[in-house]
């Protein structure tokens, strides 16, 4: 079948399995050209590793570090006439990839929120690694169910305590407009806190720690977004933002238990993946911010950051912030950037958001997400949506 883009709000409902290799290959190649990356930890767990953070971070390790890994994601299979999900085709280019350069790489494809895919993962990783070195936790998903009690929970992305009134982007259009967000109830904060906050992490880091397959001074990350004051009223000070403060408490939690080193809440920058691209205000911010952060000189999408992670930031003595978290947002938030984001956010309109913002460079990375755009790939061509090619 000719595969083609097919959006729908901030999703796109279709993924091309050639692209979606190509953008894996592409993302090794971006690993690999900068050379090996020092670590110990060689047997890793990525949770959440098919798409955005986490797929850099399996890719990071396994092509930076010779790391083997144990992957968990939820993705769609693809049916003789219908696409899988793109973490799917990335979860199988990753694979052969992965292999190809003689290193292990399992994935487990279902609810890393349950008990059964957590046992699953277990054995996974007692046949192919025995321990683990590293847990990174990449989950992100608008809805968990408690394993303990059966309840789903789903997440709000909305202001706390009082309404905002913020620019927004129909990212469709191209057109700016203001939007009022109502502040969320309290129950909706729980909620968001039960979905994104750490007791998840805490779970998973307790389940390995029963089973024996933690290794000695193993460790953990987490990743969150802090940003810039002006995604704070819809962001950090939301309820997702109260989500993300959760993790600062889960990761003290795990260190108490655990040592100093088995647990770093790591803040990065705002990139385009599916995730982002589903929260209000934010698609408007990451357009200026991809235009200001290229014009300097210091763009980075999600392959950059999570290299810069492992190659600069997690070697010798971890730098850590007063929170006790690493720092990848650095560029992001330096006085500079802010200063010029602030500045153009202000006049920001319709007419004037091409010279001001990179929209076009915003879609572009949208669509890769999902394999569309990608150079070398032929779209007019007739594919099997069933079949990923190798290298
Ligand atoms: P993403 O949508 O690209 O990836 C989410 C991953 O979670 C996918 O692998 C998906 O399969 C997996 N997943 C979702 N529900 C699952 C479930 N029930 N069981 C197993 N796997 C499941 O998202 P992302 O933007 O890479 O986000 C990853 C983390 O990075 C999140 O904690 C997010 O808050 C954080 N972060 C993102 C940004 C950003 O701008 N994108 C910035 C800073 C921090």
């Amino acid at each position: 079948m000719i595969i083609e883009p097919k959006i729908r709000g901030f999703i796109c409902t279709t993924a091309h399995p050639v692209g979606c290799a190509t953008n894996v290959q592409r993302q090794i190649d971006h690993v690999v050209v900068k050379g090996a990356i020092p670590s110990d930890r060689k047997r890793v767990l990525v949770l959440g590793c098919s798409t955005g953070y986490g797929l850099a971070s399996r890719i990071v390790t396994t092509f930076g570090s010779d790391a083997d890994t144990v992957g968990v994601s939820f993705e769609r299979a693809p049916a003789e006439n219908k696409t899988a999900s793109a973490g799917w085709y990335n979860n199988r280019a990753f694979e052969q990839r992965a292999k190809a350069a003689a290193r292990v790489a399992v994935t487990v494809e279902g609810d890393a929120f349950s008990d059964a895919i957590k046992a699953e993962a277990i054995d996974a990783i007692k046949a192919n690694l025995g321990q683990v070195d590293l847990i990174v936790y990449s989950v992100a998903s608008p809805v968990r169910t408690d394993p303990k009690d059966g309840v789903t929970y789903r997440s709000a992305i909305k202001p706390y305590g009082g309404s905002v009134t913020s620019k927004t982007l129909n990212t469709g259009s191209g057109e700016v407009s203001e939007i009022s967000v109502e502040p969320g109830t309290e129950e909706e904060m729980a909620a968001t806190v039960k979905v994104m906050g750490g007791e998840d992490w805490e779970l998973w880091i307790a389940a390995l720690s029963a089973a024996g397959v933690l290794a000695d001074g193993f460790q953990s990350l987490n990743y969150t977004y802090l940003g810039s004051e002006l995604t704070w009223p819809i962001y950090h000070k939301g309820t997702l933002g109260k989500a993300k403060a959760d993790l600062d408490r889960a990761a003290a939690a795990i260190r108490a238990q655990f040592g100093e080193q088995a647990a770093h809440v790591v803040a990065l920058k705002a990139v385009v993946t599916q995730a982002s691209s589903a929260i209000p205000v934010v698609p408007l911010y990451g357009t200026l911010l991809i235009k200001v952060m290229d014009e300097m000189g210091i763009g980075e999408g999600t392959i950059e950051q999570i290299d810069r992670l492992f190659r600069v930031k997690l070697q010798g003595d971890i730098a850590l912030d007063e929170a006790a978290r690493v720092r990848v947002d650095d560029w992001e938030l330096s006085d500079t950037v802010q200063a010029e984001l602030k500045k153009r956010w202000a006049v920001l309109n319709t007419e004037n958001l091409p010279a001001l913002a990179d929209l076009a460079k915003y879609r572009e990375e949208f669509l890769k997400l999902f394999g569309f755009g990608l150079g070398g790939v032929d779209y007019a061509a007739d594919v099997d949506p069933q079949v990923v090619p190798a290298a």
